[in-house]
């Protein structure tokens, strides 16, 4: 028996509330149509709440508004590879009981339309066999509750779960037990930071309107290690559970060990209009880039890389032997960069607001070289041929012609001798 004056020093648990309140968002492919996106990300909300293999769960749905159905799924992507798909079940209003399958897993809601007007807002108890996970919400929890609540729900939660205002994180208990005395507010503000950079860089900004911010969290969760692989992004981000030791400790998300999440997340925001065949692993580092900056690394990923060789190796051959796409990453990532060097943010900037507002319809690897091409030339006002040629853009001569029909000026300086 706990005395009474122990129960009033210690913390409430940090855990979700049984009565939760959800609120309608776009669907996936809505935001990705919306951003003008090559992938699709989360769409799904955390309910901070666990359901074990083979058990009988109990809620209720008060609908306050609205008539789209509301869906419980059981399981994080990539978290339980060994789940086959996740488990999904219809919400209607009133009490409802369902049997989670063999795996059990997290539990989220999925409550989207397929627009950015149709209202609804439903209100969930969460009642019998919903095991509270500790649950780390931005602002709310503090790190003494965090370390309570580890020590009491050990034994009965797998996973723990940090909220942000933009993300999600699924860590496991072991390493959340392993790196428990770190500074969890700072690994959430980080986790924020890394998703402002990609939108800044974006152009994005703003709760309304086509250059809004992503309205779904991004979702970020573990893996297991067997499973093979690193980090990577799709409909979740993943992190094998060897690199937890970098999303748990502060120091890892803002130091030059965050690339791998900086690249992940920035995989999540690249356009599908100027991303080519065989760009989807260079201009991921627009992104990346962006918040190798925003936590002012004082040296980019190219220089701490010794990529600039790799630009004079190329330069070196004739213009006529020289084709860009052929490149390795590291190399067409440079090109960018030079851009960025001669133009700044802005660029991306503009580029990325343009392509949502016009929403170009653009689909072979030909068309988006010359809507990238062209796209520079205009937002930058600049005549780019003799850059894109010196680069080995090979495109058909009339899109040069096209350029130089915009009648503009050349740089004053060469941008393919740019470095930092
Ligand atoms: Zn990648």
């Amino acid at each position: 028996m706990v005395s009474a004056l122990a129960d009033l020093q210690s913390p409430a648990l940090a855990i979700a509330d049984s009565v939760q309140i959800f609120k309608i968002t776009p669907s996936a492919s809505t935001e990705v149509d919306r951003l003008q996106f090559r992938a699709n990300h989360n769409d799904m909300q955390a309910t901070g709440f666990y359901v074990a293999p083979n058990s009988t769960i109990t809620l209720n749905v008060k609908i306050n508004t609205g008539t789209t159905v509301a869906r419980l799924a059981i399981g994080t992507p990539f978290r339980d590879n060994i789940r086959p798909v996740r488990q999904y079940f219809n919400l209607q209003a009133g009490t409802q009981t369902f049997t989670a399958d063999q795996y059990g897993g997290l539990v989220y809601v999925i409550y989207t339309a397929n627009n950015y007007s149709t209202p609804g807002e439903i209100e969930v108890t969460f009642g019998d066999g919903f095991i509270p996970v500790p649950y780390f919400q931005k602002g709310k929890t503090t790190h003494a509750q965090w370390l309570v609540t580890l020590d009491s729900l050990k034994n009965s939660a797998p996973d723990v779960m940090f909220s942000s205002d933009r993300t999600i994180m699924v860590a496991n208990m072991d390493e959340a037990l392993l790196y428990q005395n770190e500074d969890q507010q700072l690994i959430v503000d980080r986790l924020d930071s890394i998703i402002g950079f990609s939108n800044y860089i974006s152009g994005l900004s703003g709760t309304s309107g086509v250059h809004a911010i992503p309205y779904n969290k991004h979702l970020i969760t573990v893996r297991d290690s067997s499973a093979g692989g690193y980090m990577a992004a799709g409909i979740s981000i993943y992190f094998t559970e060897s690199l937890s030791y970098r999303m748990l400790q502060p120091k890892y998300l803002s130091n030059t060990n965050g690339w791998g999440i900086w690249h992940e997340v920035g995989h999540t925001y690249q356009q599908k209009a100027w991303t080519w065949g065989n760009l989807t692993e260079t201009t991921v580092n627009v992104y990346s880039l962006a918040s190798e900056r925003g936590f002012g690394i004082p040296v980019s990923r190219i220089t701490a890389n010794n990529s600039w060789p790799k630009l004079d190796t190329y330069f070196q051959k004739n213009i006529a032997d020289r084709n860009f796409n052929a490149g390795d990453n590291d190399l067409k990532m440079i090109m960018f960069h030079q851009l960025w060097l001669a133009f700044g943010d802005n660029l991306y900037i503009n580029l990325s607001r343009s392509t949502r507002e016009n929403r170009p319809t653009v689909s072979t690897d030909a068309e988006k070289m010359r809507y990238f091409m062209l796209s520079a030339c205009q937002i930058t006002q600049k005549d780019l041929s003799d850059f894109f040629r010196k680069w080995g853009f090979k495109v058909d001569e009339s899109v040069y012609t096209e350029i130089a029909n915009l009648s503009l000026t050349a740089p004053a300086q060469d941008i393919t001798l740019l470095r930092d």
